[in-house]
Formats: C-alpha cells, structure tokens, sequence
C-alpha cells in the first residue's frame, strides 16, 4: 500500500496543531503552559487539566488485551470519529469515492454525504453476505475506501472470511471493517491479520459488549502510517479525560466482560426461541451479534403498537433485503418477556 498515493495530496504538508502537551512531555513541577484553572474548578478538581492526547495509557492496556503495539492503535470519540476521519483524510470531496454493501450501518453512508464523497452501493446477497465479484469489479481509480462491516448491522451475520480477505488483498486503498459486535461473535478478530495487510483498518468500540456506549469511544486499529494520518486531523484532545479515567476503570474489571457476554448469549437463545414460538414472526435470522433481525408479517404495524405498549424496538422494514423486518436488542431477561407478551398482545 502507497498510503502517501491514498491520502488527500493537501495533507503531505499539513502542519497539525501542536498543543501544550504535544511541546512539553515530560515531568515538571510548575505547569503554566495551557491557560488551565489553577484555582479549582466549579466541578471534581481531577478535570482541570488538559488530558493526554494520545492516551498513552488507555492504549498500552487495550494493546494488552488485544495483543497489539500501541502504535496500531488511534482511539476516537465513538467508532464514528474514525469512519469520519478516514473518509477526510483519503478522499476528495466531489472527486473521490468509496463502496458500501447495504444494508449495513448507516454512517459510513452519512459521513460520506457530510463530506461530499460519492459512495457506491454493493448490496449483500439475499442470504446477506458480500457481493465479492461485484464489490472488485466496482473499483476504479477514484474509489479509496471499501467499509465492512462483521457481525454485520442490521442483519447480524458475519461476513464470510474467505470473501474480507478477497477484497483486503484485492483492493490498494483501504478496506474499513467495522468489528463493533465481535465480542459477541464466534468468529475471531481481524486485528492478527494487521501484520500482513497493511491496507486494513479494524473498528471497535466500547458502546456495544463493554457497556459504555455514553462514554463515547471507540477503537481504530491499524498501520502505524495509517495512526499517524489518523493522529495528525483529529482534534488535539478528542477523548476526555472523564473517558479516559472510566475506560481505565472498566479494563481493570476485563475480566467481567466475557461472562456478561455469556449472559447476554445466553438471553438471545432464549429471546430466538420464544419469538419463534409466535405466529407472527416469520424468521429469526442467525445472529453473530447482540441483536436479533426478525421478519414479521406488518412489521411497521407491529412497531407503531410495540411503541404504544412502551417498548421500542428498530423498525427496519424500510430497508431492502430487511423487507418486513425489526431489528431487537437483547434485553434483561425482564425485558425480552415484556417485548414478547407485548408480541403476543399486539399481533
Ligand atoms: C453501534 C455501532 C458502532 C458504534 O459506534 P460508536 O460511535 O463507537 O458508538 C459502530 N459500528 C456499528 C456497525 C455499530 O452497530
């Protein structure tokens, strides 16, 4: 990968913004050097100070974990800061392309449109894998990024390895995919293949089996050059350090994360089972994910009186190939019984 041919020709000679934390790094015993408060604060005086740009720590411990350099690591304010910066950083507006597979998370689309960047659309097959021929045929000069995105949003499946691979060592720009659900998968990570495909970008986040979706942050991993782009526009102090501080807390506690995913498991075997038990529900599709897609005869119908009882579930039967169906997040086990004796009333 040339990512020097990839990335927009203005930003080779960016000069990023340098802040006081980026000029002076180490330890000091008087710090006047950021226009802090040095009086308090209105709040928790821990919040005065500006946080570390780069979240040195935050990342030797994800790197840990995930058994990655922390130089392959860029954190953002959601997954959605990365997908953002991405499209930025490799494409021009009204010029420059990239490819999606519908249906499939709708913000690779929205940044596109905010950034003026065409998209082209490969949608999956009916039984919701990727379009591979058709996904390298599409590719010309101007398309930089192919989003991925497994378990995939809405539709729950993986995507087949064989066909991520496929376009990873097909295409030169970058392939974007979205791990957001993978702790709940029984298919492993990408980030392994990062040693041998520079041209990958793996996303994950904490707002999904980590439980912290309002902390805002989410994972890029990636070739340090690819970090380096990443590092370079983002914002000087874009994860907080109320974020940085609860994210610490919540990987001292890592070892809670698997069996609440257990549980999580555990209560959508149970929800699949009990809604297929219902006359209305015409299938359950197979769920690599915290959520389950479900046909339904009327499915707006449903939706609209589900609303009604207070329970609220997304309606997706707007969506092609989702013709009909509701996407349902796996609740407490209270929950899935109040959605399934709602079911019951309304259908
Ligand atoms: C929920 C979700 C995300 C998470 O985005 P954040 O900005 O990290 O909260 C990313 N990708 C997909 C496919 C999702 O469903």
């Amino acid at each position: 990968m040339e990512l020097n041919k990839l990335l927009r020709p203005h930003l080779l000679n960016l000069t990023p913004y340098s802040s006081a934390r980026d000029e002076f790094k180490g330890e000091a015993d008087v710090y006047l050097d950021a226009n802090e408060n040095a009086f308090g604060s209105t709040s928790s005086d821990n919040y005065r100070r500006y946080p570390d740009p780069y979240q040195s720590e935050l990342k030797a411990i994800i790197g840990k974990i995930k058994n990655i350099d922390s130089e392959y690591i860029f954190l953002g304010n959601g997954s959605d800061e990365p997908i953002d910066l991405l499209i930025r950083a490799l494409c021009t507006p009204s010029r420059d392309k990239i490819i999606i597979t519908p249906p499939t998370y709708g913000m690779y689309e929205v940044s596109a449109n905010i950034n003026d960047v065409e998209i082209i659309k490969i949608p999956l097959t009916a039984d919701f894998e990727l379009e591979t021929d058709k996904i390298l045929e599409a590719i010309d000069s101007d398309v930089k990024i192919i989003f991925l995105c497994s378990p995939n949003n809405p539709t729950g499946n993986s995507m087949e390895k064989k066909d991520i691979l496929r376009v990873v060592k097909a295409f030169s720009g970058l392939v974007v995919l979205d791990e957001a659900y993978i702790d709940f998968s029984s298919q492993p990570s990408f980030i392994p293949e990062l040693q041998s495909d520079e041209n990958l970008v793996v996303l994950q986040t904490f707002s999904k089996a980590w439980g912290l979706a309002a902390l805002r942050l989410g994972m890029a991993f990636a070739n340090p050059e690819i970090i380096k782009v990443l590092n370079m526009i983002k914002p000087p102090y874009n994860i907080s350090g109320a974020t940085q501080e609860l994210a610490l807390d919540a990987l001292k506690n890592e070892d809670k994360l698997a069996s609440m995913v257990q549980d999580i498991l555990a209560q959508k075997k149970r929800l699949k089972s009990m809604l297929l038990e219902l006359p209305s529900v015409i299938e359950v599709y197979p769920s690599d994910a915290n959520f389950l897609l479900v046909k339904v005869a009327k499915a707006h119908e449903i939706y609209l009186k589900l609303i009604a009882g207070k329970v609220i579930v997304r309606d997706r039967s707007k969506v092609a190939l989702c013709e009909d169906c509701l996407r349902i997040t796996v609740g407490t086990a209270e929950e899935n019984k109040a959605l399934i004796a709602e079911l019951k009333r309304v259908s």
